[in-house]
């Protein structure tokens, strides 16, 4: 039977959970908030890790991150600001600026480096850990790197813009990462002052925001409008269409969803697997330099 519109209506995705993020230290030193990934959240089924960078002060992020394994998952790095290098075990080499996308698949196994290219200056950007299925873990590595000329610009009324990084907005752009195993979706909306932004996500999907500019408004499961400020990652509760009200100010926010495994999950450090002798599989086929 056909939904009635007045219930469609009523699926609006509310907001769940408001996360704070914690500072955290990572690769060779590079200070970075862990959004994802820690102890106030563990993971957002697909998503294992979130990391944001943001910081005009080289020793902040000059170290970088040398040559490290990754096994099990993808890496996706999205910049904002500034000049990254990457350089992997698979002969895939690249630098992003401003607006570049990074989504790099481990796979079965790569060993890969993440460096600044600059020297002085504001970096900032973000690091999105996606999981894979367990038939999926040990494909052959892959990566898809896009500069910001790429990635489609969709441009509703009153201004609002949308940057299509991967999935398809309500309206038919479609972003240049395709990975059909999560379908995730990956935008970076800009909402101007007084604006609402409405936008339907798979019911099936796992999404959030993550206020890069803010604050805006949108309505929490508990009845209240909730005011996310910058740096607020907000998890979307079910249903099907999200409302985000800026208010007097423009707002900027990541939007991102995608398909949860509903597998388990066990981590070790850079590699992500379903079980624990996996993990012990993983450091050991490292060890024997079989990456
Ligand atoms: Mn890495």
């Amino acid at each position: 039977m056909k939904t009635p519109i007045r219930e469609q209506n009523l699926q609006a995705r509310k907001l769940s959970r408001v996360i704070k993020g914690m500072p955290a230290t990572d690769g060779a030193g590079v200070e970075l908030t862990r959004i994802i990934g820690q102890p106030a959240l563990p993971m957002l089924d697909p998503f294992l890790l979130l990391d944001a960078f943001r910081s005009d002060k080289p020793e902040d992020y000059i170290a970088g991150f040398p040559p490290h394994p990754h096994r099990g998952f993808e890496t996706v790095t999205y910049l904002l600001a500034g000049r990254m290098r990457h350089k992997d075990s698979a002969g895939h080499e690249g630098v992003i600026e401003s607006g570049g996308i990074q989504w790099m698949t481990a796979g079965k196994g790569i060993v890969h480096s993440e460096m600044p290219e600059q020297e002085k200056g504001l970096l900032e950007g973000f690091q999105l850990w996606v999981n894979l299925p367990a038939g999926h873990k040990m494909d052959p590595p892959r990566y898809q790197e896009h500069p910001a000329s790429d990635i489609p610009l969709e441009t509703r009324q009153g201004g609002i813009e949308l940057r299509v990084i991967s999935g398809m907005t309500s309206q038919g752009t479609t972003g240049p990462v395709v990975q059909p195993l999560t379908e995730p979706l990956y935008l970076d909306v800009r909402v101007p002052a007084g604006q609402q932004f409405v936008e339907t996500l798979p019911a099936s999907h796992n999404a959030f925001i993550y206020m890069i500019t803010g604050p805006a408004n949108v309505v929490h499961e508990n009845g209240q409008t909730t005011r996310l400020v910058r740096d607020d990652l907000g998890i979307l509760g079910e249903g099907v269409t999200v409302k985000l009200d800026a208010g007097k100010s423009d707002v900027r926010f990541l939007l991102v969803a995608g398909k949860p495994l509903g597998e388990p999950v066990a981590r070790g450090g850079p590699f992500v697997m379903n079980t624990h002798s996996e993990i012990q599989q993983a450091f050991e086929d490292y060890d024997q330099g079989r990456f």
